[in-house]
């Protein structure tokens, strides 16, 4: 457009815009007001204290309450609630025509401690340096919370009528505490956050190298579980040793599990991930990730991909000995010897055979096996053809070439307690993150503001294109 031809309003509008981003942004990345909005309400939620320790996740639920009625929610459509005055949820609803069940936009507003003396500057002061905004929950996850509300306010000014309501929940105690928000809203209002579906964290974009690799849709969670392996005798003095000796028993034990492999087994996630993840790599990788999906897995193929920890950990359940304690002096044979073992669960895969699994690979009676606390499975949120090519095309229109993956988090998300709940939950973001600078939960979090804005227009397109009239 030549200068001539741009009309008054258009100049206008665009020095406004330049104005405001000077205003708000010395960088001033030429952000429209919806960004601006975006960036705004993500510095405001930075600059809120949200931790288990000393912070308030009401403090933030009340400021979003507040931008969202100031943009015209109704006060009955936008309520703050929790178990007690620290650990507050927002719950917002964006009214739709009711043809659909809601869809369900989840984040968690707590963050990881974090100290002054670690960081290189105030974790709680949001503040944007070469490309990057800093602060603790810029990765995790206020990004995402920023994002819903930031959207909402534009549906609702847009006038979007979605074809079912939007809920957003901003929840308490994801990443610790015992108020755990999702939970409490399930047990005290499940109502309120009743929905088809759920977005979530958990996936997201990743860049290697600076070239953007792919997009992903976490859609299942392994199972956690810990055990205590536990030896006991009647000991001695150690000048007159037997064989029969506790840190024997166990150590003997843990050499037997330290070369057990449980067996591979492929669910719709794992598979559709390794088939797409195929096309991305090369070689030898490449060959062995269409070998282990065959049926019957090809296990020279398995053995190799074995070799890389996190392939091997999509493959399959994994137990692993985690501490190891034993004996009481130096110059006594050992009462007790103590190990504790970390199993990660495929989903669908029973805690009981785990540890029926584990029982016979130490194969020695003297050592007692016992949970440390009782697991929470949850099951697969199923692939859904709406949901999935929604996706799939909007990863193809924002990132040519980039593929849409599914994944399974070998880690865990608020999203099991949904799944558990019968309401399928996706880890999408659309928000792209180095793979080899991962500082979520650590020191200097930092988000990319490019990767911010990608994430907010990714997650409108997305809500928007699942929720229309159709
Ligand atoms: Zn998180």
């Amino acid at each position: 457009m030549t200068k001539a031809k741009m009309s008054r309003f258009t100049r206008a509008l665009l020095l406004s815009v330049i104005a405001a981003s000077f205003a708000l942004s010395p960088a001033a990345y030429g952000q429209s007001s919806w960004q601006l909005l975006a960036r705004d309400i993500f510095e405001e939620l930075i600059n809120i204290n949200t931790t288990d320790s000393v912070g308030s996740t009401t403090k933030a639920a009340e400021a979003m309450a507040a931008r969202l009625k100031a943009a015209g929610f109704p006060r009955e459509d936008v309520q703050v609630l929790g178990p007690n005055p620290r650990k507050g949820n927002l719950v917002a609803r964006l009214r739709g025509t009711g043809s659909h069940k809601p869809l369900l936009l989840l984040a968690h507003l707590d963050v990881v401690e974090a100290n002054r003396e670690d960081w290189s500057f105030e974790p709680f002061k949001f503040f944007e340096k070469d490309g990057f905004f800093y602060g603790r929950g810029t990765s995790d996850v206020k990004d995402m919370a920023a994002i819903w509300i930031a959207n909402l306010i534009r549906f609702k000014q847009e006038g979007f009528k979605p074809d079912r309501d939007i809920i957003v929940a901003l929840t308490a105690d994801e990443e610790g505490g015992t108020a755990n928000g999702v939970k409490w809203l399930l047990k005290n209002d499940r109502p309120m956050i009743e929905a088809e579906d759920c977005f979530n964290e958990g996936g997201g974009g990743l860049i290697k190298n600076g070239k953007y690799l792919l997009n992903e849709v976490q859609a299942s969670e392994k199972l956690y579980l810990s055990f205590n392996l536990e030896v006991k005798n009647r000991g001695g003095h150690s000048s007159l040793p037997t064989r029969d000796n506790a840190i024997y028993h166990l150590a003997e034990g843990l050499t037997r599990l330290a070369r057990f492999d449980f067996p591979v087994h492929f669910d719709e996630i794992t598979r559709a991930y390794f088939e797409r993840f195929a096309a991305l790599e090369t070689g030898q990788i490449a060959a062995d990730m269409r070998a282990v999906i065959l049926t019957p897995p090809d296990s020279a193929a398995v053995a190799r991909l074995s070799q890389i920890p996190y392939y091997n950990a999509m493959m399959r359940t994994t137990c692993v000995a985690t501490r190891l304690t034993g004996g009481h002096a130096d110059n006594a044979l050992p009462q007790s010897a103590r190990a504790v073992v970390n199993c990660r669960i495929l989903p669908g895969e029973s805690a009981d055979d785990v540890e029926r699994t584990l029982i016979k690979v130490l194969a020695d009676k003297q050592i007692t096996v016992t949970r440390i606390a009782e697991p929470t499975p949850s099951p697969a949120s199923p692939l859904k053809p709406e949901i999935m090519s929604a996706i799939e095309q909007l990863t193809a229109q924002m990132w040519p070439g980039v593929p849409a993956v599914p994944t399974m988090s070998t880690g865990a998300t608020d999203g099991l307690h949904l799944r558990n709940a019968g309401i399928p939950t996706y880890g999408i973001s659309g928000i792209f993150e180095d793979i080899d600078d991962v500082r979520a939960h650590g020191k200097d979090e930092r988000l990319g503001v490019k990767s911010f804005f990608e994430g907010q227009e990714f997650l409108y397109r997305l809500v928007k294109a699942v929720s229309k009239l159709k």
